[in-house]
């Protein structure tokens, strides 16, 4: 079985052409437009994302050596996402299964993030657990089939990563911040600050106290010296990486303990942080548990993600109708 997939729920335009489960190809094109606005501006993405599809979709299929002729079935993300870009990933995809009368198959992207941990020949079984940490989400997942997906702690107000990206912003670094805050981390020392820790009850979590308390501390500091930032960027980078891991972790942690799962998985843009990787693989080492982590390119945003999810949905008989219309946010199931 081969498929076509489509990502364009938010800034990436991708195309990924995935065979019998295998990527044969997983291609991201990323809008730079919206560096300059220090945020994704969504009327520009979606404008973006029509200039791109086209030749995205034509490199992912002589990247993976297919001819359109032998695609057996398209998938795309149907949610959750900005409307305007997922309205032309979406179209794009329902137009290519009409024109060719082959089955569509609408993917929920943040499914499709925890699944990428099924792409590498390395895979977890079934039962395991997924931390996803996104742009837009921060959940716990226990995925007990590639069917059955349930959320079983998320966060109450900010992503992780709008908490790197917003940290980020406070010490004055250019969108997003995320993977800037975990190159000056590597200098720095990440016991120097300390940042309150959220007391939530569960597996949820919250971010928009960290981002306060961040903001608090560094208005009193540069009232004392005006060059604080640029002078400890390093320790800052550092020590807000460190809190929003242990955060991150420490729920994880106990999910795992509650459920008695020992597979491990993250996912989404924020498990491509060098030390949360490395956090991670530690404790889970520490446990005896099993981790697993996707490589770089199936963290981000990318069409492989959707491919893959789109491959066992057909594998399961799940195809998707054609009047199927693309939603901001639909309900994970
Ligand atoms: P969602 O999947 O929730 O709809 P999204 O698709 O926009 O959101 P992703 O593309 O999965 O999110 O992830 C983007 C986020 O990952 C950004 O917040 C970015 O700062 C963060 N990020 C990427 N690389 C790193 C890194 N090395 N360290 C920390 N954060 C990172
Ligand atoms: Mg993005
Ligand atoms: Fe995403």
């Amino acid at each position: 079985t081969t498929i076509l997939a489509i990502e364009s729920s938010c800034d990436e335009t991708s195309a990924s052409v995935c065979c019998d489960g295998k990527i044969l190809s997983n291609y991201i094109a990323n809008q730079k437009v919206h560096e300059q606005y220090g945020g994704v501006v969504p009327e520009l993405a979606s404008r973006a994302h029509m200039q791109n599809i086209v030749p995205v979709v034509d490199v992912a299929l002589k990247q993976a050596g297919i001819s359109i002729d032998n695609i057996d079935a398209f998938a795309f993300t149907q949610s959750p996402g900005l409307i305007g870009s997922l309205l032309v990933g979406s179209q794009f995809a329902k137009s290519l299964a009409f024109a060719r009368a082959k089955p569509l198959i609408a993917v929920h992207h943040m499914q499709a993030h925890v699944l990428a941990n099924l792409i590498p020949d390395e895979k977890p079984s079934f039962p395991f657990l997924c931390l996803t940490v996104s742009g837009g989400h921060t959940q716990i997942v226990v995925a007990n089939s590639s069917f059955d997906l349930k959320v079983i702690g998320e966060t109450l107000d900010d992503a992780a990563g709008e908490a790197f990206d917003k940290s980020a912003k406070l010490l004055g670094l250019p969108y997003p911040g995320g993977p800037l805050i975990d190159k000056y981390a590597k200098d720095g020392n990440p016991s120097r600050f300390t940042f309150a820790e959220p007391q939530i009850p569960g597996l949820d979590f919250s971010f928009s106290g960290l981002k306060t308390s961040i903001l608090y501390f560094l208005q009193k500091e540069v009232k004392n010296n005006e060059n604080f930032v640029a002078e400890n960027l390093a320790d800052l980078c550092a020590s807000i990486q460190e809190r929003i891991i242990t955060i991150l972790l420490k729920k994880l942690k106990k999910a795992a303990l509650q459920t008695g799962i020992t597979q491990l998985c993250i996912a989404g843009g924020v498990s491509a942080n060098s030390s949360l990787r490395k956090a991670f693989a530690e404790m889970c080492e520490q446990n005896n548990w099993k981790s697993f982590i996707p490589p770089f390119e199936y963290c981000t945003d990318n069409a492989a993600m959707i491919a893959i999810t789109a491959y066992y949905k057909f594998l399961h008989g799940d195809s998707t109708p054609l009047s199927v219309s693309a939603s901001a946010r639909a309900s994970w199931e």
